[in-house]
């Protein structure tokens, strides 16, 4: 090959590619460049993680109000203004494109504005101009999908749903997954008359049962008419909004509705194919440890890859395929324990094996359980309750789960995270002293196993 013009070329500038660009030009000198269409930082950035939690905390002001009454406030409750808490988050958003542009400049990497396409192994075209690389990463993400159904012109994404011109007074979410589940929780706490289908048993598969019940029967009570098995027949625009017919025959009539039932991965005239990179049923690029493709030099990591779609799994995976391409670095990325934290309200923290999946793995486990009115709530008022969970594997006595249903529980798990990665055992936990009066020291105060 002549000498390429770069040591690796980056598709896509979001939450893996800035990262793995940034790392390759600034640790290890690489020549980097990086292509991207649309706003800097990617889906976390512009439409996901972000914008969400800001939603979230907006959310949240309202329950609050409600809640200072016990504590002596009073007043009447304040109304929101939608059109400036839109408004503000996009200047967030803008100050925030603007530090990831000023990261890769000054890590020294190109950014070239347009979509790239794979040419060949050592091949990318942008705006009518092909690159050489040495390493081609595909970085590229997904996008949400909406199933093909009469009227599904009229259902939105996550993508739109941050910038409606109108607030939803009725908005209906369909999806039961922790974007649908969230959005629901968010759109309640800012005022919406939120009906969320999700057609199987419960919503939030793949998370502890306790935690899918118990989160589902907490949303509930926050407002959110949550129905499961239930499913969109079609949608009809109407005088008073979106009808919306379901399988069972009865009606929905809302402003909005958002589909969050899946994302699909976004490779669609990427030239992959042709390239002769292997892609799954779903599209989404196959790759092996080193994230490498069937093709030696074209690798994929992030949500393209369709494995653990979460910003931090991204990052990691940049940093290890980095140090692989360009450092000695022959780690790998231990995919067990990823903590993760869902903004429903009230949030959802967790990390490592569920009851089930532990009964499956490891046989007997001993399982710790508490359910309590958290002490705010004694004067707020709030019905709200709190769900710990530890699931400890008999054998070795090491906590190999631990859940949180409750205020702040991505905030309390994160911690916990550290200690289980540390194969913190049941009796570490034990020997642990509480702070108090605090939620979190619930999980050191456990003594009794429930099963
Ligand atoms: C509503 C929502 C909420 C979320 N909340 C959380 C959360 O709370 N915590 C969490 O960890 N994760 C969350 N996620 C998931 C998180 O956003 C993703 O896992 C993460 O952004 C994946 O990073 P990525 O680099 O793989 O792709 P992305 O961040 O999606 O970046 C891909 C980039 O590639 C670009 N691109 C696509 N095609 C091309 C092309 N042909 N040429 C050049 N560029 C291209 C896209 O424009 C995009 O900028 C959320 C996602 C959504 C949708």
């Amino acid at each position: 090959m002549p000498d390429p013009t770069y040591d690796l070329f980056v598709i896509g500038a979001g939450s893996g590619g800035v990262r793995a660009a940034r790392m390759a030009a600034s640790q290890y000198g690489a020549r980097v460049a990086v292509a991207e269409p649309a706003a800097l930082g990617g889906t976390c950035v512009n439409v996901g993680c972000i914008p969400k939690k800001l939603y979230s905390f907006a959310a949240h002001y309202a329950e609050a109000f409600e809640e200072s009454h016990g504590f002596g406030w009073s007043g009447a409750a304040p109304t929101l203004d939608w059109a400036q808490l839109k408004a503000n988050r996009a200047r967030e958003i803008t100050r925030l494109n603007g530090i990831y542009g000023g990261l890769l400049s000054g890590a020294g990497v190109t950014v070239l504005r347009g979509s790239a396409t794979v040419k060949g192994p050592n091949a990318v075209e942008v705006n009518g101009e092909v690159h050489r690389a040495r390493h081609i990463l595909v970085a590229t993400g997904g996008w949400p999908v909406v199933p093909p159904l009469p009227g599904s012109e009229h259902a939105i994404t996550s993508n739109e749903v941050f910038d409606l011109k109108d607030f939803p007074k009725r908005l209906l979410v369909v999806g039961g997954g922790y974007i649908a589940c969230e959005f629901a929780s968010i759109f309640t706490g800012l005022g919406s008359h939120v009906t969320q289908l999700y057609r199987g048993e419960q919503v939030l598969r793949g998370f502890d049962d306790d935690v899918r019940h118990f989160v589902a029967d907490e949303m509930r009570k926050k407002g959110v008419d949550l129905r499961t098995r239930s499913d969109v027949a079609s949608i009809e625009k109407a005088a008073d909004g979106l009808r919306v017919a379901l399988k069972d025959g009865t009606q929905v009539v809302a402003d909005s509705v958002l589909y969050a039932t899946g994302r699909a991965p976004n490779t669609a005239g990427l030239g992959l194919e042709e390239a002769g990179v292997k892609l799954a049923l779903s599209g989404a690029v196959v790759v092996d440890e080193h994230y490498q493709s069937s093709v030696p030099g074209i690798h994929a990591l992030g949500d393209v890859t369709a494995r653990v779609q979460l910003t931090p799994v991204a990052l990691a995976e940049a940093m290890v395929l980095v140090d692989h391409l360009f450092g000695a670095g022959q780690r790998r990325l231990d995919y067990e324990l990823i903590p993760t934290a869902v903004f429903t309200h009230p949030n959802i923290g967790t990390v490592g094996l569920t009851e089930a999946q532990a009964r499956q793995r490891l046989g007997a486990v001993r399982i710790y359980r508490s359910e309590f009115r958290a002490l705010r709530h004694t004067l707020s008022g709030s019905t709200e309750r709190t769900l710990m969970k530890l699931v400890v594997a008999d054998a070795s006595d090491r906590v190999v789960g631990l859940h949180m249903v409750g205020a702040d529980a991505g905030e309390i798990v994160q911690g916990f995270a550290v200690a289980m990665r540390a194969g913190a055992t049941k009796a570490v936990f034990d020997a642990t002293l509480g702070i108090h009066p605090t939620v979190a020291e619930e999980f050191v105060t456990m003594r009794t196993p429930v099963a």
